[in-house]
């Protein structure tokens, strides 16, 4: 027999949960906002939780900004979170490169926007590539080859509303010619939701890209890979057991927390139903799910 687990139970006493965690690490969109728009109910549910002592921390999956790009969020939608609280694939990207001690001789090529090239800046890493790609083209003139740097030694892929066929060719070249490149993906979502009238193709399809033409597979830093939960449980100094991961989305957040060894709760507030989290086809049960995170305001202490 195989041991499933068992169904996500409907939070119904937030006090106990508060009161056995000392971190809670929150997915932003679906949870604390929706696209620019916060989520109702926010700024009080994250006062009562510092007011309560507990560690805030944030994540997304979503590499287009930089660190110092979502302060400016939080900051723009009213709520005080400083960068060293937030953890986004964009920065995920550049302290992987650092952890692994890549060299500073060596470049990254970028297939993604803004935010990533931001955190290589800043964690003082060499990059080519990036938004400027986005207007190149290819003339396929007899017997044209692209060159590429053969100082690239890492290529980073991430979501790119200006993805074309030069970033393409010049990420594969980059990587089939160089057995010793690494790639690197901030996140392999399936799908996002750029607008709420339809669902958009995610940061999985740029990757899935590079896949097809290198046939590698990439290194994940992004949800749901542990890589960002040990690094935040390293630099906080916290154990996993003690953090609850807050999420809207089963195959990224409350798997991250799974794989992370943390409680894991589901909030009903972004992407996932609760007629999809009871799908017989689900097989990812968190341990509570709520409706938003404001529902931790309304607990009464049993
Ligand atoms: N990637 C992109 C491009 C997005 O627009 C979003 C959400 O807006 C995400 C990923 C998922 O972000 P999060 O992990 O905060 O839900
Ligand atoms: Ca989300």
């Amino acid at each position: 027999t195989t041991t499933t687990k068992a169904s996500a139970q409907p939070l119904e006493n937030a006090d106990v949960l508060i009161a056995s965690v000392e971190t809670f690490i929150f997915d932003c969109d679906g949870v604390i906002w929706k696209g620019d728009k916060l989520i109702d109910g926010v700024p009080e549910t994250l006062d009562m939780l510092r007011s309560k002592g507990k560690r805030l921390v944030f994540v997304t999956n979503n590499s287009t900004k930089s660190r110092k790009q979502y302060g400016k969020k939080f900051e723009t939608l009213g709520l005080s979170v400083s960068e060293e609280e937030i953890f986004a694939s964009s920065f995920a990207a550049a302290a992987y490169l650092k952890s692994i001690n890549f060299p500073k001789d060596k470049k990254v090529y970028v297939i993604g926007e803004d935010g990533i090239l931001k955190e290589l800046e800043l964690a003082g890493f060499q990059y080519l590539g990036g938004p400027e790609d986005g207007e190149k083209k290819i003339e396929l003139k007899p017997g044209f080859l692209m060159e590429h740097d053969k100082d690239v030694g890492a290529v980073v892929v991430g979501f790119d509303r200006y993805f074309n066929y030069y970033k393409v060719q010049y990420g594969t070249l980059c990587i089939r010619e160089n057995p010793g490149c690494l790639f690197i993906a901030t996140n392999r979502d399936a799908v996002t939701h750029l607008t709420d009238a339809q669902e958009w193709a995610g940061g999985g399809s740029m990757v899935g890209a590079i896949c097809g033409s290198t046939q590698r597979e990439p290194h994940v830093v992004g949800k749901p890979s542990t890589f960002m939960m040990d690094y935040l449980a390293v630099k906080f100094g916290i154990l996993k057991s003690q953090i609850c991961m807050v999420g809207d989305r089963l195959d990224t957040d409350i798997l991250f927390g799974q794989n992370g060894g943390c409680k894991t709760l589901l909030v009903l507030s972004g992407v996932t139903t609760l007629s999809m989290l009871q799908s017989p086809n689900n097989s990812i049960q968190p341990d509570f799910y709520t409706n938003k995170i404001s529902d931790f305001l309304a607990s009464k202490a049993a």
